[in-house]
């Protein structure tokens, strides 16, 4: 306990990611987080960051009516506001995930899908301890809902088959974990989150069970901190872009989440750019304005510091060829050169190992290449180019250099395809799939190439 205790000096809050399938309720569930703090008075406050939300463990600690044990170091949780594992791999931190932890929902009425298990691959690829959320409880037909929160104590109110139900689903969800080489014990019985997966029975509609998420991943941080979890807060502030954004009456500006150190108005900063590094001066930090007027004038506050972790607007001149998940930095003019060339560093590991045949493969951002890429060598396909950006002209010129007629193909995820591309493509024989959902892409590949393979023989 002494360590963790040392630990605590400088600790900062961990970025927390909500992903899962869609409509299997993870919009709902930050929703129902921020707004669970705000409509329990005596719970106290959460911050509202660009980007994220802040819910500070004394909140937590109310909300769950102190039967969180002592010892507790770590200062709260920072929901990252944009769910989906898109959000999750775009937000890098020094070549690993920016959350430091993930929930992953599950709708227990539906049980894993297909991007659930795509979150999890995710998950596994990053090292980032998660915690499945069973969502939808009040679903299940019987449920009474019970104001008794914490929900790991309230489930006894509930009637026999409800809890049957519940426990049958969750075994479910079990099973589905242990095929993704995951152990999990139940609910109520977790003792290794090193190696069980946490999953905790909730309703992002009538909150039950919400508090019990929360304490359960201050306590999934907690643990990783004792095993060495990084959550220091030290020097210059080390941070992901999350938007580039066009405000009116402020010009380019980067909703940007810092994950570790400082930054202060007047900072010079090194940001990724789209072909090269950007250096620029912050003019101002903006974070949004509490219970703001609409009008636009009016929307942020001004802050001359800021530590991590925290979400912030920054404005500052030249920010226009900044792009999503590039890394931001602090630096001191002496340190400049070695600021960029750090940056540099970053964006090259752009670069995946392909194999000397294969398809060709292009997304919108480095973390989601790297994970269209995964699944895509899980499902066998050969892949023999990845790169970020639109599909150009160039990327069906190098498609046609190939013989094989299973790799004359581009798959494209979450991109734009080019003018002069669509028009060039018209002309050739290249098969491009261009869509935003991995199985999507990877179904509709596995569907043509099937049906190539029928056609050949
Ligand atoms: P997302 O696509 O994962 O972000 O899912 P949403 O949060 O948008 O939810 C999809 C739908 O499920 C919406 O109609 C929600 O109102 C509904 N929903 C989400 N959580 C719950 C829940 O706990 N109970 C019930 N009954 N409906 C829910």
């Amino acid at each position: 306990m002494a360590a963790v205790a040392e630990q605590a000096k400088n600790l900062r809050t961990p970025i927390v990611c909500v992903m899962g399938h869609v409509d299997h309720g993870k919009t709902s569930l930050l929703d129902k987080i921020r707004g669970t703090a705000v409509v329990d008075k005596e719970a106290g406050a959460i911050t509202q960051h660009i980007g994220a939300t802040e819910v500070p463990l004394s909140t937590i600690q109310t909300l769950c009516k102190g039967i969180m044990g002592g010892n507790v170091v770590v200062p709260g949780l920072l929901f990252i506001d944009t769910p989906g594992h898109h959000a999750f791999t775009t937000l890098r931190s020094r070549g690993g995930a920016l959350a430091d932890l993930a929930v992953v929902v599950v709708d227990i009425n539906e049980g894993f899908q297909p991007q659930t298990i795509e979150a999890i691959n995710i998950l596994k690829q990053f090292k980032t301890p998660f915690l499945v959320a069973a969502n939808k409880i009040d679903r299940i037909q019987g449920w009474t809902p019970t104001k008794n929160m914490p929900f790991i104590k309230s489930f006894a109110n509930q009637p026999e088959f409800v809890k049957n139900v519940i426990e049958t689903r969750t075994y479910e969800l079990v099973g589905k974990l242990s095929d993704l080489g995951f152990s999990s014990d139940r609910y109520d019985r977790i003792r290794d989150f090193t190696r069980n997966v946490g999953i905790i029975p909730l309703s992002a509609k009538t909150g039950e069970g919400v508090p019990d998420l929360l304490m359960m991943l201050i306590g999934l941080a907690q643990k990783f901190l004792e095993d060495g979890l990084k959550l220091h807060v030290t020097g210059p502030g080390l941070g992901t872009v999350l938007e580039l954004k066009e405000e009116r009456g402020l010009g380019y500006t980067i909703d940007t989440i810092f994950y570790d150190g400082e930054v202060r108005t007047g900072d010079t900063i090194v940001i990724g750019g789209k072909n090269k590094p950007i250096v620029t001066k912050v003019r101002a930090l903006l974070k949004p304005k509490p219970n703001r007027e609409i009008r636009i004038e009016e929307k942020f506050d001004r802050v001359n510091k800021l530590t991590a972790a925290a979400g912030v607007k920054i404005l500052a001149p030249n920010l226009e060829e900044a792009m999503a998940g590039s890394p931001v930095r602090v630096t001191k003019e002496a340190n400049l050169e070695s600021a960029i060339n750090e940056i540099e560093a970053e964006m090259e590991r752009a670069r995946i190992e392909c194999d000397e045949l294969g398809i060709m493969v292009k997304a919108d951002t480095l973390g989601s290449l790297e994970a269209i890429v995964n699944e895509l060598r899980a499902a066998d396909i050969k892949i023999g180019m990845a790169e970020v950006g639109d599909i150009s002209k160039k990327d069906i010129i190098n498609a046609e250099t190939i013989n094989d007629p299973l790799y004359r193909v581009v798959l494209g995820f979450n991109v734009n395809m080019l003018p002069d591309a669509k028009d060039y493509l018209s002309n050739t024989d290249i098969k491009v799939f261009n869509k935003d959902v991995i199985y999507h892409l990877i179904d509709s590949y596995k569907e043509w190439e099937r049906v190539q393979r029928e056609l050949a023989e």
